[in-house]
């Protein structure tokens, strides 16, 4: 029999998200990563977005393990749901399993197995024999695999950048990717995120020279959000803030727990008595603070939002206040970030973001250092991955011009089937994919998590709110109007649907002008309003859509 090994992305190669791909061999298959996606502006009720891993189940005696790149939740959001149709171990370097492990606990998973390991420790799961390999990210502890395989060696550089000065001093190991090189490797697997944009990325040490800069004149206090895994950013702001006197107080559980994993874990250095709880903030003078926190896509429940709101219990903005947004706005999400922006800057704060300040840096390389990593491993077969079709289009470009014929070069959609033998590549079938909607995340209560599937759809059904408010009072002019699709309000009594229709009204009469303006947190305060009413009364998850008109 013919030698085959299949390589299926299932997730990752349609979108910055999801990642998630197959390597499938007889009867021994792995997956690298894990990934969520979050929702798209228009995915109202949605909190987050997984692969469709059917084809995963459907071959789950085959499966030998999973391995990771990173702690990003590109990469590993989707594991608790994967983890609970199946139990295998799981590989990945100390801090991507530290930080993997805060959310298996949360889904009840705690016997899940986890083998930490490192950069060039082998790993043997079935035919396939997998070497980590150092890469430079946004987040510490990155790798990318290079896999023995019947057929040949593959190599998957995960997200990477080339940062020649990393925040922890760990370079990238550009050795190994030579090695596979030399050895010849028959595909390379790479991110294309940043495929668009010439020459090099910046240093993650750029970023603490933009806050120094701001650290250095500001006279209040400091507030900065960015992604509670960028740890190096994290480092650099605790670092800045040390350099200055100023005191950190974390604020939002992700970040809290995130820091103290990599504490625990020796990637983060913070000294004695600069790390304080929020409790401490009224003892210290507005010149020697430092927040941070999440929220910096402009998400309606974090802490970032409730500050600009002013709906935070303990942090309420005042004049002097300096806000850095340290974090790229994601595409999609810039409306979302507009109006946290405005909020905090109606509040008195200075806001300073992406556009107007070099306070962040991509994790991801430009097409230089894309161009280097093809040169170095020098693959016979190339698959952009990571990344929209645009960027996989670029991303061949860049293979073309260092000498991979057009023909070796697969732009895969989710689900197709690489199939490699021993002297040819190619596409051969479609397996299953798609998107799986996942709701509830972020109540903190793991009962809430709902898979958001067609068949919960069927059970749970869909409920319409519809409401017309006039747009300088709020006053509602019309509804609300309730509709229903698989979920029968005509089945219940009158009282609960006026129940409903008072709690939108009472829930809208609450909210003062200024956020009657911000139609994201009136879909979010009457959505989450009506989703603890529903389950309390009749122990239904619909999903909940508010969709309010203004004239
Ligand atoms: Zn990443
Ligand atoms: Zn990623």
């Amino acid at each position: 029999m013919e030698k085959v090994l299949s390589v299926i992305p299932l997730g990752g190669v349609e979108e910055i998200g999801l990642n998630m791909t197959v390597m499938e061999y007889g009867d021994d298959m792995i997956v690298i990563d894990a990934g969520l996606m979050f929702p798209e502006e228009d995915m109202l009720g949605v909190d987050f977005v997984i692969p469709d891993f059917t084809y995963i189940l459907e071959n789950r005696n085959k499966l030998k393990g999973i391995i990771l790149t990173h702690g990003h939740e590109d990469h590993t959001g989707a594991l608790p749901f994967l983890l609970k149709e199946i139990n295998v171990p799981v590989y990945g370097t100390p801090l991507t399993l530290g930080l993997v492990k805060e959310k298996l606990l949360e889904h009840n998973l705690e016997h899940v197995e986890l083998i930490s390991v490192m950069p060039r420790e082998i790993i043997e799961l079935g035919v396939f024999s997998i070497e980590p390999i150092r890469v430079t990210h946004s987040i510490v502890d990155g790798v990318g695999f290079g896999i023995k395989t019947p057929v040949g060696l593959v190599v998957h550089t995960g997200d990477f950048k080339l940062d020649p000065t990393p925040v922890d001093g760990r370079l990238m190991d550009f050795h190994k990717f030579s090695e596979y090189g030399e050895k010849g490797t028959t595909l390379l697997l790479s991110d294309s995120t940043n495929a668009e944009r010439g020459g090099y990325t910046f240093s993650e040490k750029e970023v603490r020279r933009a806050f120094e800069d701001i650290f250095s004149t500001a006279k209040g206090r400091i507030i900065i959000a960015t992604f509670a895994s960028n740890i190096h950013r994290i480092q650099q702001a605790i670092d800045v803030a040390i350099m200055f006197g100023r005191k950190v107080i974390l604020s939002g559980k992700s970040v809290i727990s995130n820091t103290q994993i990599a504490l625990d874990l020796g990637y983060l250095r913070i000294p004695q008595n600069t790390w304080l709880k929020l409790e401490d903030l009224k003892n210290l003078k507005d010149e020697e603070v430092v927040i941070i926190t999440t929220g910096s896509q402009g998400e309606p429940m974090s802490v970032l939002s409730r500050i600009a709101i002013g709906e935070h219990k303990t942090i309420k903005i005042k004049e002097g206040d300096i806000v850095i947004l340290s974090a790229k706005m994601i595409p999609g999400n810039e409306n979302s970030i507009g109006r946290i922006i405005n909020h905090l800057f109606r509040r008195g704060a200075d806001v300073i973001y992406e556009k107007v300040s070099e306070i962040h840096v991509s994790g991801h390389a430009s097409k230089e250092e894309l161009k280097l990593m093809l040169n170095l491993v020098k693959p016979k077969n190339f698959m952009p991955i990571h990344g929209e079709y645009r960027h996989k289009v670029y991303h061949s470009r860049l293979a073309e011009k260092t000498g991979i014929p057009k023909s070796n070069i697969f732009i895969l959609d989710n689900g197709d089937v690489l199939e490699i033998t021993d002297d040819t590549a190619r596409r051969n079938g479609k397996v299953i994919s798609g998107r799986i909607y996942v709701d509830g995340k972020g109540v903190g209560d793991v009962e809430d998590m709902v898979l958001r599937d067609r068949r919960r759809l069927a059970h749970d059904g869909i409920v319409l709110i519809l409401l017309v408010i006039e747009k300088l009072t709020g006053n509602i002019v019309s509804g609300p109007d309730i509709i229903s699709r698989g979920f029968v309000f005509e089945d219940v009594s009158q009282e609960i649907i006026n129940d409903v229709k008072e709690l939108v009204s009472n829930t809208m009469k609450e909210l003062d002008s200024e956020l009657i303006s911000d139609k994201s947190i009136v879909q979010a305060k009457i959505r989450s309003v009506l989703k603890k009413y529903l389950r309390n009364t009749m122990d239904r998850k619909p999903m909940i859509l508010p969709i309010i008109y203004e004239v």
